[in-house]
């Protein structure tokens, strides 16, 4: 099975399961589980040698009955439409879950934008919001930073955007403050992160000061949980990127690693971290485990081999549904990627919010605002998994499908 199909498939796994506790029928499953719509492109550019390259760009609008599809753009060279479609439906759940005014939407585009240079990147997302311009905006599809894709990359898309329809700031979020990004977005994921897993121990009676965390993935959402962590009180005992890992005891220091990886391009060989091996980040022994790097990162190969407490997820769809299911018999507890990296969403929804409105809050607007709306997410799914003794990720998809289902049953179809 590729990446992609298991992400879907996982999605498929968890939302059947949530539909047969909640008693909706086979036709109601369709309408959460199939896409809108599903757009696929290709797009040629001329490298800077000269040569054509052709990609596919995708973008798969899974539900707007809440409101308009939102959901991230990515790059990445195994991008497909499988994937794409399992990511836009987990930004349904997810919107839902934390119950704001979005539907579900995802995109990407299979390319790796380490190997393109600054203006063959910049083409080709041109080229693909041309491509898809008719589909997309303010109040049909909000695109949004993933992976392989940042705010530099959301600035062309509003440009580009903007060219054909006026200024249209709130046709993408994740932009560059210049822009009419919003700020304290670019931290929302990684310290949403610290907000759930605050809203979880204080509900468990975990003491937060020096609880250990090993983190997978030094992008996004991985700095910012590590920085959130640390504000906690917490030690970051592991991190890791694609090629390279560090562990200390003490707790890692984010700064020099930042620094040390920009200058060396791997996080290893510094003076006061020791290197580890990568694959084996996800066995260190720690209180809270985040892989916040790609999905299918616990399989049923390692499942048995995680030695962390608690699984936060970081990033989407990082635990299969096989891995997920041997994890709950271990009675290992996982905070789900809906939950537990909504915060990247809830302020992209400020973003939106403050573009359409010509307005701009500061930062401590922001911050205030997502803490009441991620920890009151977090507070419903603790409540739901007591109250009906389920996991935190069943409870909340139950949480999250009703809500769809609600809204769907309100359009009297
Ligand atoms: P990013 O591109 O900024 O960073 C990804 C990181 O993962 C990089 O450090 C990369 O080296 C690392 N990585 C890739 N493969 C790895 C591997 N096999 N082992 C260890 N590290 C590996 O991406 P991001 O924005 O931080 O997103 C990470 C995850 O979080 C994705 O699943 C994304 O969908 C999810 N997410 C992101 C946001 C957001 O706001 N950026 C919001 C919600 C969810």
């Amino acid at each position: 099975m590729t990446p992609g199909a298991s992400t879907r498939s996982a999605y498929e796994t968890f939302l059947n399961a949530s539909c047969d506790r909640l008693g909706y029928g086979p036709s109601i499953i369709s309408l959460l589980s199939l896409a809108a719509m599903e757009i696929k492109v290709e797009i040629p550019i001329v490298r800077d040698n000269g040569e054509l390259a052709i990609f596919s760009g995708y973008r798969v609008q899974h539900q707007n009955v809440r409101g308009p599809c939102k959901g991230g753009l990515r790059y990445h060279p195994e991008v497909d439409l499988e994937e794409v479609r399992g990511l836009a439906s987990l930004m349904t759940m997810k919107t839902a879950l934390v119950d704001i005014p979005l539907g579900g939407g995802k995109g990407g585009i299979n390319c790796d934008p380490r190997k393109l240079s600054v203006r063959e990147l910049e083409t080709l997302t041109r080229k693909f919001v041309k491509r898809i311009h008719r589909e997309i905006g303010p109040n049909s599809d909000i695109m949004a930073p993933d992976v392989g894709t940042d705010a530099r990359v959301m600035g062309w898309i509003h440009s580009e955007y903007s060219a054909i329809y006026g200024h249209s700031p709130a046709a993408v979020t994740g932009k560059p403050l210049a822009l009419g990004g919003s700020a304290g977005r670019d931290k929302a994921t990684g310290y949403g992160i610290g907000i759930v897993v605050k809203e979880y121990a204080e509900r468990r009676g975990i003491e937060l000061k020096n609880a250990t965390a090993a983190i997978q993935g030094f992008g996004n959402v991985g700095v910012h949980a590590a920085r959130a962590f640390t504000e906690l009180g917490m030690k970051v005992i592991a991190i890791s990127d694609s090629r390279s890992a560090v562990f200390r005891k003490g707790g890692v220091d984010i700064d020099a690693l930042i620094r040390h990886k920009q200058e060396r391009g791997l996080l290893s060989d510094t003076e006061d971290h020791e290197a580890m091996d990568p694959a084996r980040l996800l066995e260190t022994e720690c209180d809270f485990l985040v892989p916040a790097a790609l999905g299918d990162a616990i399989t049923v190969e390692n499942a048995a081999r995680i030695a962390a407490r608690t699984i936060v997820e970081g990033a989407n769809g990082p635990v299969t549904s096989e891995a997920d299911r041997l994890l709950r018999e271990r009675g290992v507890p996982i905070l789900p990627d809906i939950l537990a990296n909504a915060g990247g969403v809830i302020v992209s929804y400020f973003e939106w919010a403050q573009n359409l409105q010509r307005e701009i809050w500061p930062l401590e607007r922001v911050d205030r605002e997502l803490e009441r709306i991620l920890g009151k997410a977090a507070r419903d799914v603790l409540d739901r998994a007591a109250a009906e003794k389920l996991d935190m990720r069943s409870a909340a998809f139950d949480i999250a499908a009703s809500r769809v289902k609600e809204a769907l049953d309100a359009t009297g179809f």
